[in-house]
């Protein structure tokens, strides 16, 4: 709850973005990956799918390349996109952003929350309020944008946090609260109390609600429900998602941001000069993709909770304690019981034991914090079953 000196921070010597080690490191996922192909492990650390989406909208991207678009596109995303962008929030969740005025496309929604963070922190006193653990690249940017960083715990076994010390934390030197609901890691969906809660906060101290929604059609228990529908928010809500997830097309890279036109207008100040535009053939591709029919959407989420239902089955009768996660990719597994009381050593040491790769959680938790969440390990559902009965048959020899 404290500001973190142990974040990642920016050098004065010219030697980039440190790691809160003081290292030159990749990013844990990068790292993971790494090892899974050294040892041929099953890679379950790395958030991406091991198929491909829908084939009309891979046909859709052949198609825009043969068709010519291969040029840049405009500044805030083609027109099309914006406008499948607004019907997409429209038919879901009833909101009406202008395309025009209201909506960007970005180099997915890593570029969203970096041209974001990067347009709104005025003075190295702004703080900007995240949930613990928190996306990777989160301290990073806040780190780059010369904020600081304060967090507020999510504790098991639901991963909520707790509305009292979210209030402590949410002051007038507020800027930002960063939400990612459906959360990466723990697989949190937050509930309406929190949401108000945030909101009631948000306008109390004047700052602004960024959520991140990237998992958006991956809610399980219920339709997902962005922040900015509640009362008091969409005033002051930039929302975040991307195609990456909802297509199994992480690669493409196509994100937007939307919300009141004053703010999208100082994110589109600060995007023009990180990538200026990206992926003019994905475009197109994407703008079919939110055009499916509900029914595609419905298949990709059940076909996901199935997923998730094999891993848990398969984490249980290796002797994990499971927390079955609301939404998201990622299962959430204590491994306490089977010597991984420290996941970071643990992690490191699977792929070369068993052939199986995946993340500590303390990955996503400032150093000062990683005794709270020291035995978890997170486990991505988001590949094939096969894929998931082999990683079942590795994991049942850790015993
Ligand atoms: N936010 C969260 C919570 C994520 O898990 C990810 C990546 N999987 C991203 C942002 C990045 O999304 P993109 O690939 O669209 O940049
Ligand atoms: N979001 C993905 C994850 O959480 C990783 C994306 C990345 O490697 N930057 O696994």
């Amino acid at each position: 709850m404290d500001v973190i000196p142990g974040a990642w921070r920016r050098t004065a010597a010219g030697a980039g973005l440190l790691s809160p080690q003081g290292e030159v490191a990749p990013t844990i996922f990068a790292e993971m990956s790494a090892a899974a192909v050294r040892f041929d492990a099953v890679n379950l650390g790395q958030g991406f799918p091991d198929e491909d989406g829908p084939a009309e909208v891979l046909e859709a991207a052949r198609e825009a390349i043969a068709h010519g678009a291969n040029q840049y596109p405009p500044g805030r995303g083609i027109p099309d996109l914006r406008l499948a962008i607004s019907e997409h929030q429209q038919r879901f969740y009833g909101l009406t952003p202008d395309p025009d005025t209201e909506v960007l496309v970005t180099a997915g929604a890593t570029e969203a929350l970096t041209a974001t963070l990067l347009a709104l922190i005025d003075s190295p006193d702004d703080e900007v309020v995240v949930f613990e653990p928190y996306y990777d690249s989160y301290a990073a940017i806040v780190a780059l944008a010369g904020a600081r960083l304060r967090t507020v715990p999510l504790r098991r076994p639901d991963f909520q946090p707790d509305a009292e010390q979210l209030a402590s934390v949410v002051s007038d030197r507020t800027r930002i609260i960063l939400v990612n609901d459906p959360h990466n890691p723990t697989g949190a969906v937050f509930s309406p109390e929190v949401q108000a809660e945030i909101v009631r906060l948000a306008n109390r101290h004047d700052a602004i609600i960024v959520t991140d929604e990237v998992y958006e059609h991956l809610a399980y228990a219920g339709p997902h429900v962005p922040i900015a529908t509640l009362p008091g928010a969409a005033e002051r809500t930039l929302t975040i998602s991307s195609g990456g997830k909802t297509f199994s097309a992480t690669g493409w890279k196509i994100g937007w941001v939307h919300g009141p036109a004053e703010l999208i207008t100082a994110v589109l100040t600060v995007k023009q000069f990180l990538t200026y535009v990206n992926g003019s053939a994905f475009q197109p591709a994407i703008a079919l993709g939110l055009r499916l029919p509900d029914a595609y959407f419905d298949e990709a989420r059940t076909a996901l909770l199935h997923k998730h239902e094999l891993l848990a089955e398969a984490l249980h009768a290796a002797g994990f304690g499971v927390h079955s996660p609301q939404g998201g990719y990622f299962t959430v597994a204590d491994a306490t019981a089977l010597g991984g009381a420290d996941a970071a050593a643990f992690c490191r040491a699977l792929p070369e034991r068993i052939g199986v790769a995946a993340i500590p959680i303390t990955a996503f938790v400032a150093p000062e914090h990683h005794a709270d969440y020291a035995g978890l390990v997170r486990f991505a559902a988001c590949k094939r079953v096969e894929v998931l009965e082999e990683a079942a048959r590795r994991l049942k020899t850790l015993g």
